[in-house]
């Protein structure tokens, strides 16, 4: 039996379907104003190996992700650069879907986008007000009031009742009743140019919070089995998904929370002004496989914060050549019962809150096993460990050496003779015009491989 780390109980506690063998999902997705970053992709890359344990462990699955294309970021990005809101936020939300790809991140049932939605926004604000839990300003914004809803604070263990009476003081200067009121619906203004959708409060736009009530009740229902996100997101916006649903329901929003921990590079959060702040693009530019990054975000425990340093990346070039030496030995047939058991204590370490440290080490005994007693029947081990792990097969089944065009082939060669030679300068070039060409060259103490840029 599967089981999760509960942020709301904060215990371990068996993931069980509420009905049709069926996990519902919802999985905050990015903002579309940009490029998404490493840390963005560790979120993701979690919630692909949860999903991918669901499916191994026999059950089905239905899982939303948002794309949040209306907000601060997405305004800000659109009127600067003077396009349709649709315009500017396109090419982000095709890109994310490159590099859910790169990284071999399955595909959610649904996507809806915030933008595609906005009367069902509207509707569950206009409930809000309804029932007495959401007020209008001054300004036209409506906000939800969160002394009117007694659980607020259940997912981030906060106890509200005992800050309220300073927050009442401190929250005189602003069109909100308390500090922590939430906007729920956001009134025009001339910052946001040609944004905006009217509503019974006047022009607008919804805010973040709303969206992800409104669409997540929209396809699994107004109770459903699993919400996911960063740690980041557990609180306010969490939080302010749970008053918002329940409170227009009346009934349970979600059953089981789970968050993923922080990413740092280099021992420090990411940051541009700290000149370490990655997207997957950039790391594929340095050379980097999809393949190589998934597999440092899944080696760590989503819930260990996690140091992405490019020692890890070289590390797990490393190890993915010694699982690919001994997966291009392995063979199908009478699976040894030394296989089988590393097969069930590595489904056993996924079921334990997803213990992907314990996994790899048996996926690595599995390795070392073969190596001495011999590869043969071992295939179908891992391939159950691929099902989860995602990483074990190269995506293209490995770029054939006759698959290479003959001039990058060429090409490498020189960079061969021009490293025998310790003629750095050209070797380096010949890098780049073999990168040029889609390809990347990788050296390892056996010489140099190629690998195709769309590939593993
Ligand atoms: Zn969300």
């Amino acid at each position: 039996m599967m089981k999760v780390y509960n942020s709301l109980s904060r215990r371990v506690e068996p993931l069980v379907p509420a009905k049709d063998n069926e996990i519902r999902l919802y999985t905050c997705g990015p903002t579309v104003y940009n490029f998404a970053h490493i840390g963005n992709f560790r979120a993701y890359v979690f919630e692909d190996v949860l999903r991918r344990t669901i499916l191994f462990n026999g059950m089905k699955i239905r899982q939303v992700m948002n794309l949040t294309d209306v907000d601060d970021k997405t305004i800000r990005g659109t009127n600067a650069a003077g396009v349709a809101l649709t315009d500017y936020t396109a090419p982000y939300k095709k890109a994310f879907f490159e590099d859910l790809d790169t990284l071999n991140i399955q595909k959610a049932e649904v996507y809806p986008a915030a933008t595609d939605h906005i009367p069902e926004m509207i509707e569950l604000v206009g409930r809000l007000v309804e029932k007495g839990v959401a007020y209008r300003s001054e300004d036209g914004s409506v906000y939800f009031n969160v002394r009117k809803f007694p659980g607020y604070g259940k997912l981030a263990h906060i106890d509200f009742d005992a800050q309220r009476t300073g927050a009442r003081c401190a929250a005189d200067e602003y069109d909100k009743e308390n500090v922590g009121d939430f906007a729920l619906w956001k009134a025009w203004e001339e910052s946001d140019g040609p944004v905006g959708w009217d509503s019974p409060w006047g022009r607008g736009r919804p805010g973040w919070h709303i969206e992800c009530s409104a669409m997540s009740m929209k396809y699994l229902g107004e109770t459903f089995d699993l919400h996911t996100g960063g740690i980041d997101n557990l609180f306010p916006h969490h939080e302010n998904e749970i008053a918002q649903a329940e409170a227009a329901t009346g009934k349970p929003f979600v059953s089981t929370w789970m968050h993923c921990a922080h990413l740092k590079v280099n021992g420090e959060k990411m940051s541009k002004s700290a000149g370490n702040f990655f997207t997957l693009r950039d790391l594929e530019e340095k050379g980097w496989s999809g393949r190589e990054i998934r597999y440092v975000l899944v080696a760590a425990h989503y819930r260990q914060g996690l140091n992405f340093a490019f020692s890890a990346l070289e590390d797990a070039r490393r190890s993915l050549a010694r699982i690919d030496q001994c997966v291009s030995r392995a063979t199908d047939g009478e699976i040894p019962g030394w296989a089988k058991a590393r097969a069930e204590a590595f489904t056993e370490a996924m079921n334990d809150d997803l213990n992907t440290p314990r996994a790899l080490a048996e996926l690595f005994g599995l390795v070392r096993d073969a190596n001495t007693k011999g590869a043969g029947g071992t295939l179908a081990a891992f391939r159950r460990m691929d099902e989860v792990l995602g990483f074990v097969f190269p995506r293209d089944g490995g770029k054939k050496e006759a698959e290479i065009p003959p001039e990058v082939r060429k090409l490498a060669d020189e960079r061969a003779a021009a490293r025998k030679a310790k003629d750095w300068a050209l070797s380096d070039r010949l890098r780049d015009e073999i990168a040029a060409a889609g390809w990347i060259v990788k050296d390892s103490r056996d010489g140099q491989t190629l690998c195709s840029k769309s590939g593993i």
